[in-house]
């Protein structure tokens, strides 16, 4: 299939119901809308956005939107693509709940009504519901993609100074963090 300025956009194969991520490479400036909200009327759900590095052997992922009320996330990947540079590695952005986020008027809904909450199912026990299987599938592309770093861009329900969150303490993580924020919480959740 192919959105309205022509990209395709590819979905994965899926069983019954579940459709997966909608795959769009190198999105042009065109086709990408002027505000955030342009670029989510753009995407017809899940999504995984390719931009090609200049090593493509070296691949990095972002994760945003797995809530549909925190934009973000897809704020400044829209930023992102709005610059004309290339990346120094393959850059991959993964934005689930599109659906939820494009609920009127917008940016509201956490999750579609009678849905699970995408960022709870990410451990056992799995089950089948769709919110299931596209974390699944997230996890699925992400062992295959084995990218150098991945960062999940959230908001908060509530009023706090910018922190990051890590499974592990060492430099590279605490590196990784402080380019977003000097507060970091390391946990085993
Ligand atoms: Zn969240």
């Amino acid at each position: 299939m192919a959105d309205s300025s022509g990209n395709k956009l590819v979905e994965t194969a899926s069983p019954s119901d579940f459709s997966g991520f909608h795959h769009w490479k190198n999105p042009d400036h065109q086709s990408i809308g002027e505000t955030t909200l342009e670029f989510l009327q753009k995407l017809s759900g899940p999504t995984h956005i390719h931009i090609s590095g200049k090593d493509p052997s070296r691949a990095r992922a972002v994760v945003t939107l797995l809530h549909g009320n925190e934009p973000s996330g897809l704020h400044a990947i829209h930023e992102m693509l709005k610059q004309p540079v290339e990346p120094a590695v393959d850059i991959h952005y993964f934005i689930p709940s599109v659906d939820a986020a494009k609920q009127a008027p917008g940016f509201i809904y956490r999750m579609l009504p009678h849905h699970k909450d995408l960022n709870r199912c990410f451990t056992p026990p799995y089950n089948e519901s769709g919110q299931d299987q596209l974390a699944q599938e997230l996890l699925r592309i992400l062992t295959a993609l084995a990218p150098e770093c991945v960062i999940d861009i959230h908001n908060t329900s509530g009023s706090s100074p910018p922190f990051g969150i890590s499974t592990f303490m060492d430099e590279r993580h605490d590196a990784l963090v402080s380019l977003f924020t000097h507060r970091m919480i390391v946990t085993d959740l």
